[in-house]
């Protein structure tokens, strides 16, 4: 097994340096996986989180086994599968399940048949004996709550329910890891919401490691542990949502999960904790990773860290400006207020709404502040 570098085992998933590359129809070569380097704990949901084509999907079929890297290696549960001088080890014989989009269960079968096949596949001389499969498949549809559904056709369940038989199919041959590709996509989004708590429970119980694609960034904030953003092939940032959040450490992940203004670096400021920009000095929380110099930097905060005032407001981080546009969304209004070349987007749940072309004061709380690179 791969150690880390205190000397521990390190279990979970570990992928290094992988590479991923595809033939376009028009000859043109898609790095899908481009040097990814990775680490997923033991027992985390750890969610890959990009837009459509940012390669997670093929990440996660490299994991299953589905697709065959160019380069690097991948550990599961400390058995490497993939890697420079071992036999890459066949799908069925990987110690992951899988939980495909739309569940992909087999409508006319029974539940038990469902959760049993993973069982049943591969070389006969490898198989259980009959009684040995039943007497699993109980004990995982057990687990479930779903005892009393085996033998069920898969089209009476409600959306939960094939859910559950879904997740069971996949740890029924006793794996750790889960590979999810997008389950809930199709999926109406009141209903959604349900079963994605659902999930997340499970998960905890049983305290298995997950790995689940998605574009949806809601859906990645509530499940995950752990969420990579990926695109074009490349890790753009790793951690909690509370980290990607709130530390961002490029313009990328700023933009992609929500709503934040990007106000250009123009200088170092005269002190620590301070930059110049466009409309002035910022004081910042955080100075932001270290990069090449000449990479461009911009103050990231989101837009419901900043408040609004129609009577005269002064200090750090305060500016007067002009409401442009006011749009009202439920829960807050998002306001655009232009502050000389610059704006700012402002969510605030003032009532009454501030007309567009009203005069105001807006700032925002040092905390809330980052500088970002513009790319890695
Ligand atoms: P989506 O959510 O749309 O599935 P994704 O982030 O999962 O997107 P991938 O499906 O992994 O992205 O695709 C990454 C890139 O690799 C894309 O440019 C895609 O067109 C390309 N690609 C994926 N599979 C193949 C293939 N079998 N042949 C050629 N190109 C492929």
């Amino acid at each position: 097994a791969q150690s880390s570098a205190e000397g521990q085992p390190r279990t979970g998933v570990d992928i290094v340096g992988l590479r991923k590359r595809f033939r376009a129809p028009d000859g043109t070569i898609v790095a899908a996986v481009d040097d990814v380097t990775l680490h997923m704990p033991k027992g985390d949901f750890c969610v890959l989180l990009g837009p459509s084509g940012c390669g997670k999907t093929t990440l996660l079929r490299c994991l299953a086994g589905l697709e065959h890297p160019d380069e690097g290696s991948i550990t599961i549960d400390g058995q490497p599968v993939f890697g420079p001088g071992i036999r890459t080890v066949e799908p069925q014989d990987r110690p992951v399940g899988m939980v495909f989009q739309n569940y992909a269960l087999w409508p006319n079968m029974t539940v038990a048949d469902n959760v049993a096949f993973p069982l049943t596949t591969g070389p006969r001389k490898n198989r259980l004996p009959k009684e040995q499969i039943r007497a699993r498949v109980d004990e995982v549809l057990k687990i479930m709550g779903l005892s009393s559904h085996g033998s069920r056709a898969i089209g009476q369940l409600s959306g939960g329910q094939q859910q559950r038989v879904a997740l069971a199919r996949a740890i029924v041959a006793g794996t750790d890891v889960v590979l999810f590709d997008e389950p809930l996509s199709n999926i109406d989004a009141k209903v959604r919401e349900i079963l994605r708590r659902e999930l997340r429970a499970m998960q905890q119980d049983l305290g298995f490691t997950a790995v689940y694609v998605t574009h949806d960034q809601a859906e990645a904030m509530e499940l995950a542990d752990q969420i990579t953003v990926m695109r074009a092939g490349k890790v753009m940032q790793t951690g909690s949502a509370r980290d990607i959040y709130e530390r961002p450490r490029n313009r990328y992940v700023a933009e992609f999960i929500g709503t934040a203004n990007l106000i250009p670096v123009t200088s170092t400021g005269s002190e620590a904790h301070q930059v110049g920009t466009p409309i002035g000095p910022i004081r910042i929380a955080d100075p932001g990773p270290d990069g090449p110099a000449d990479t461009p930097r911009f103050v990231a905060s989101r837009a419901h860290r900043w408040w609004i005032d129609t009577a005269e407001r002064s200090g750090e981080n305060v500016w007067s400006g002009e409401i442009t546009n006011a749009v009202f969304a439920g829960s807050y209004t998002e306001y655009v207020v232009q502050l000389g070349e610059t704006s700012v987007r402002v969510w605030a749940d003032d009532n009454p709404e501030l007309a567009p072309g009203r005069k105001v004061w807006v700032g925002v709380d040092p905390a809330a502040c980052v500088v970002v690179l513009d790319h890695d």
